[in-house]
């Protein structure tokens, strides 16, 4: 059986460290290529010690030096900066990209890696939310999979497989509504940031964490599902099922639905994505339908976690306007996770944004990252105002 060399970019992070579990209790199937993460030097080391890579990327120019010292020796090489990331995508020995990093540092790797003919497997969703019709251009002209790990999306992929040539009707996102399901503007008008950490289901990284708190992830997640599986805006639904059993549902043409259960674990959707078309056996906890004898839904409440609604206008506006609810969006998580700015605002800057960066039709890849910068001044500027 062939192993499979995966760069996993961000391992330090909340996908990156699952996603090495996975691989270190699968030694026959995978090894690292290479590990990079922004700042936290000590895991990384600590991570390249263990699944010695070829390269290691730290971030943060500051950190370069001392873990250069600490993996003198082991014959690895240590890079630094944020150019080198689109440097190790494309060693020689790579299959697969796992794109773990977080917001739009994700898009410059993952066009580099595409380039270079290597699979991705994207838990980077904003990379698709940014720039899709780019990137899935490039990856189709370069015969280049990719392989969903956003666990909605994995369900979505799972169902279609063995499918070919039958149409879907429509694609059901589920989402768990969050830590504010149920509440309305005038609670969450003074929610705290630790409330909104505080998510029922998942941990994950604090900027997808307080993107569920706003349904702003299933937003992105809607946009990722129209790029990665070519649908109109039309067959895309969100359906709020609170427990997080069933990650996804198609409905193809007939009516029929296939969904894809499981307890919540994103070792799942990581461990199909990397070794995918093939199932790998684990021991992961098993999923007893007594523990869960009521499934349920609802339907997402716009009116209140308006981000959502801004998600699927930009959507429907296309263009860059997709690029530009990105960028605000990062600059808002940021301000509230500094406590500069409440949990309701963050959609009020959002849509602003909207209305007053400049409306791009068939953006560039130089356009886009114009866009992010316009975005993210203007944000800037706003959140000031509050
Ligand atoms: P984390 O914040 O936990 O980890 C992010 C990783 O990226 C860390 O290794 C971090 O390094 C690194 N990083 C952060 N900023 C930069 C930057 N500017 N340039 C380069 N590297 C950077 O995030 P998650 O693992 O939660 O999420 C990663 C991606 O996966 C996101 O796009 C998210 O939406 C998506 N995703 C996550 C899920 C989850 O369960 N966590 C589920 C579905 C999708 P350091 O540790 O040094 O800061
Ligand atoms: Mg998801």
């Amino acid at each position: 059986m062939q192993v499979k060399n995966i760069a996993i970019l961000g391992s330090t992070g909340s996908i990156g460290t699952q996603a090495l579990e996975v691989i270190g209790k699968n030694p026959d199937r995978f090894s690292v290529s290479v590990l990079t993460a922004q700042s936290n030097a000590d895991l990384l080391v600590e991570q390249a010690l263990t699944f010695k890579p070829q390269q290691v990327v730290i971030g943060d120019e500051r950190k370069y030096q001392w873990v250069k010292t600490a993996l003198a020796h082991t014959g690895i090489n240590v890079l630094s900066g944020e150019a080198a990331l689109s440097e190790v995508v494309c060693g020689d020995k790579i299959d697969v990209v796992l794109t773990a990093l977080v917001g739009f540092s994700g898009l410059r790797p993952t066009l580099a890696a595409i380039q270079a003919g290597k699979d991705i497997a994207l838990a980077n969703k904003e990379t698709l939310v940014v720039a899709g019709e780019l990137v899935t251009k490039l990856a189709r002209q370069h015969n280049v999979n990719i392989l969903p790990v956003d666990s909605e999306h994995s369900a979505i992929f799972q169902c279609l497989q063995g499918e070919e040539g039958n149409a879907v009707e429509k694609i059901y996102l589920t989402a768990s509504g969050g830590p504010f399901r149920g509440k309305k503007t005038e609670y969450l008008s003074s929610v705290t940031k630790a409330e909104a950490l505080k998510h029922p289901n998942w941990s994950m990284g604090a900027k997808i964490t307080i993107d569920s708190a706003t349904l702003m992830n299933k937003g992105l997640e809607v946009i990722e599902a129209k790029w990665l599986f070519g649908l109109d805006i039309s067959q895309i639904d969100v359906i709020i099922h609170p427990q997080s059993i069933i990650h996804s549902i198609v409905q193809f043409e007939d009516g029929s639905m296939k969904a894809q259960m499981g307890l919540p674990d994103m070792k799942l959707p990581i461990q199909y994505a990397l070794n995918y078309p093939l199932r790998l056996k684990n021991h992961f906890e098993r999923f007893n339908f007594l523990n869960y004898p009521q499934l349920t839904f609802e339907a997402p409440d716009k009116a209140t976690f308006r981000n959502l609604a801004l998600a699927f206008d930009a959507l429907a506006q296309a263009g860059n306007m997709p690029c530009v609810i990105n960028a605000a969006n990062e600059v808002v998580v940021a301000e509230f996770l500094k406590g500069s700015i409440g949990f309701l605002e963050m959609s009020s800057v959002i849509e602003e944004c909207m209305t007053r960066v400049s409306y791009i039709n068939s953006p560039t890849l130089d356009d886009y990252l114009m866009t992010d910068m316009e975005t993210r001044n203007i944000a800037g500027q706003l959140v000031t105002k509050y």
